[in-house]
């Protein structure tokens, strides 16, 4: 008992620290420099896999969106760049470290700069707010918890890995991997407020969102970005509140 409260004890005092404007309390076990490399090494992996896209005009004006989010974001530090791939799945993602990829397949969605800002704004606050990492974090102390449990339980040590298994412990790296209800919304929120500081319009946020509902009801095969971003009534009535709590000038 006491090595399990010990043990316990340990994981809680490992690391916490606090998400960018919403200052909420996170449960960390990943350095910074340690996100970073996972995040260069992923990047190096998407460009090796995937077909960059050839349309200059597109990748300029991802580009320019892109840096302009990241002039506001206060991470100097990261190492932004923003690339276009050749592919219809719409969907986006930006790497722990600046990597920001964005489909072909959701520039057909988004109708305007403010739109692709939007989804720009809300891949760059997962990375800000170290969602990755912290999800990663959760798995790791799930692991740890459960060898701590099979310890206390008596868990032979053969059957220690079969145990783990069984109690649902993934050792995936999960850097793309859906991310919660918690971890979008906060996404929203930071997102919103990026794009706004950057000079676009929130209304537009609304807009495509919207857009995406539409798409999701009227599609057989709703897209993919989809599934991790379910755009429903309660997540567009949330836009709306963040975008009535921004401030007056910016
Ligand atoms: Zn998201």
């Amino acid at each position: 008992m006491k090595f399990i409260v010990t043990a316990l004890l340990g994981l809680l005092l490992v690391g916490c620290t606090k998400t960018p404007l919403t200052n909420r309390s996170q449960f960390m076990m990943i350095s910074p420099d340690q996100e970073m490399t996972l995040g260069a090494t992923e990047a190096k992996k998407v460009v090796e896999t995937s077909k960059i896209s050839t349309d200059k005009k597109l990748q300029d004006r991802v580009k320019r969106i892109g840096a302009q989010i990241a002039a506001v974001s206060g991470r100097s530090d990261f190492a932004w760049e923003f690339t276009v791939i050749q592919d219809d799945t719409p969907n986006a993602f930006c790497l722990p470290g600046g990597k920001v990829f964005f489909y072909t397949g959701i520039l057909k969605i988004t109708e305007n700069d403010d739109q692709i800002a939007t989804v720009m704004g809300h891949e760059i606050a997962h990375a800000l707010a170290r969602h990755g990492a912290e999800r990663m974090s959760m798995q790791n102390a799930s692991n740890i918890g459960a060898q701590v449990l099979a310890v206390a339980l008596n868990v032979p040590a053969q059957y220690q890995n079969l145990y783990a298994q069984a109690y649902g412990v993934t050792s995936q790296v999960g850097l793309i991997l859906p991310y919660s209800r918690t971890f979008e919304h906060e996404a929203d929120q930071i997102g919103l407020y990026l794009m706004w500081k950057a000079g676009y319009n929130p209304a537009q946020a609304v807009k495509f969102w919207e857009n995406m509902a539409r798409l999701s009801k009227s599609s057989q095969k709703p897209p993919a970005f989809l599934s991790t971003h379910p755009a429903d009534e309660e997540r567009i009535r949330e836009i709306r509140a963040y975008i009535a709590q921004l401030p007056v000038t910016r």
